[in-house]
């Protein structure tokens, strides 16, 4: 089999336009007699859940061959550096998951600046934006998120910036010079890392948001009481219950009027899943694309994990798509080992961490689902908040704490019985509730 990186230069739209229309909407076919282990696997999406499918698949013993395409000019990394050491350390390179080479050594065929521009479910091929066509046996979207853009910020008198890529990243670094005042619109883990690495640098940091606390979609209380602290004793100016508006040549302007000097705008106000695919190709797909345990879709043959999927949230009790690194790693890597042949159900809880200054924050679950209780010193910044409902934790939040998390993870996923009244002793042991 021949093993190639190949690199396709910006397409012309000429070229997109030569892409076949797919015929998207009757029910797709399976090869009836196709040995999974000898499938023609094409994977859409060259990030964290494409990377680890493919590597999985080998893992799992697949033989046929993998075509894992991306329309970024890297080969697959590590997003989560973005926002930390690659701003904070201007000489730090981005993370490859692998070298070049070591994709070649794989037996996978990695497409590097190749955007997929359709897909057709009944002839089982998706279409490059330079015409060239790939047929599949089994097809994953693994096509992520793309940042959620302010259309009334663009084009205006203020820099404005987007975090996503090695690009991005390496453009703020050369932007985040001593005295220069950074405004961060949206209090997000990426806003608040970001917020982290720029006072590091010397720059005047001001966070804008729309809720009433930081890091709102954790709901959290203890939480975002403690970011909240963190960020002010670091020198950050902190605005919630805020709307942005418009940029002018000193900063940004609130929808209540007020003027926040500014040099340069970061936004970083969430995501949106990348489906014009999974529209394509007639899957169920508004919030996301929606999969089973096992990353199946609903077309025969066609799997999709990572951001972009929509599953079934235990915790939560809601379909929901699950963003973080964990998630595009572990879920990808199941539904790899299910298009392998051996099903393979993923129902982790979901699991991020953050770095911010000298504080390591990890949150498991569902935070908000339930009471919390508070274990530790919020002031101090080590405590541990656990979440629960009905006599059962369903999520938790830990500020240095990294061997309670450990503990929490476990918990979260074993739904043992709990009484709160333990939870709320401090001398209780979390770890005996993994004994019991
Ligand atoms: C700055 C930053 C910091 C983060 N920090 C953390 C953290 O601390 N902890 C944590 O848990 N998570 C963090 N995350 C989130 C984590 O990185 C993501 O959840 C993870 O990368 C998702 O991986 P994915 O492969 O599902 O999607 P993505 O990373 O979005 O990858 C999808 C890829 O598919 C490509 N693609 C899309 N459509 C096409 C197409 N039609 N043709 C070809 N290619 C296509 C995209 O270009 C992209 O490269 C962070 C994310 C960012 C941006």
């Amino acid at each position: 089999m021949i093993v190639f990186i190949f690199t396709v230069k910006t397409p012309s739209s000429a070229t997109a336009a030569k892409a076949k229309t797919p015929q998207a909407r009757k029910r797709p076919r399976e090869r009836t007699t196709l040995d999974p282990q000898q499938a023609r696997i094409v994977i859409v999406g060259a990030g964290q859940a494409g990377a680890r499918a493919a590597e999985a698949l080998r893992a799992a013993r697949h033989r046929g061959p993998i075509s894992l395409i991306g329309e970024e000019e890297h080969p697959p990394y590590e997003r989560p550096q973005l926002s930390k050491a690659m701003l904070i350390d201007l000489e730090a390179n981005p993370a490859l998951i692998r070298q070049a080479q070591e994709w070649r050594d794989l037996d996978v065929a990695l497409f590097t600046s190749s955007r997929v521009v359709a897909a057709d479910a009944q002839r089982r091929v998706v279409a490059l934006a330079n015409g060239q066509e790939l047929s599949f046996d089994r097809l994953l979207l693994a096509t992520g998120t793309r940042v959620r853009r302010l259309p009334e910020l663009d084009n205006g008198p203020l820099p404005v910036r987007y975090l996503r890529g090695i690009g991005d990243a390496l453009a703020l670094r050369r932007e985040l010079r001593p005295g220069r005042r950074v405004a961060l619109v949206g209090g997000g883990v990426v806003g608040l890392e970001v917020a982290s690495a720029a006072t590091g640098r010397g720059c005047r940091v001001t966070i804008i948001e729309k809720a009433q606390g930081l890091l709102p979609q954790i709901g959290s209380g203890s939480l975002g009481q403690y970011l909240r602290q963190l960020h002010s004793s670091k020198g950050a100016e902190i605005v919630c219950g805020a709307v942005v508006v418009r940029t002018t040549p000193c900063g940004l302007e609130l929808g209540d009027g007020r003027s926040i000097p500014a040099d340069i705008a970061l936004v970083g106000v969430g995501v949106e899943p990348v489906t014009e695919l999974a529209a394509q190709l007639g899957l169920e797909s508004q919030r996301g694309i929606r999969v089973t345990s096992t990353g199946a879709t609903t077309a025969e043959g066609i799997f999709a994990a990572g951001d972009v999927a929509e599953q079934w949230s235990r915790s939560h009790e809601r379909w929901m798509r699950v963003e973080n690194w964990a998630n595009a790693q572990n879920q990808a890597i199941a539904t790899a080992k299910s298009m392998a042949g051996v099903e393979t159900a993923y129902d982790a809880p979901s699991w991020f961490w953050s770095d911010q200054y000298d504080a390591n924050v990890q949150v498991v679950g569902h935070p908000a689902g339930g009471d919390e209780i508070v274990r530790g010193d919020v002031g101090a910044g080590r405590f541990t908040a656990i979440s629960v409902r009905d006599d059962e934790i369903v999520g938790g939040t830990t500020v240095n704490a990294a061997r309670d998390m450990a503990m929490l993870r476990r918990l979260v996923a074993a739904r043992r019985p709990v009484r709160k009244s333990e939870l709320e002793n401090p001398a209780f042991e979390l770890k005996r509730l993994l004994a019991a």
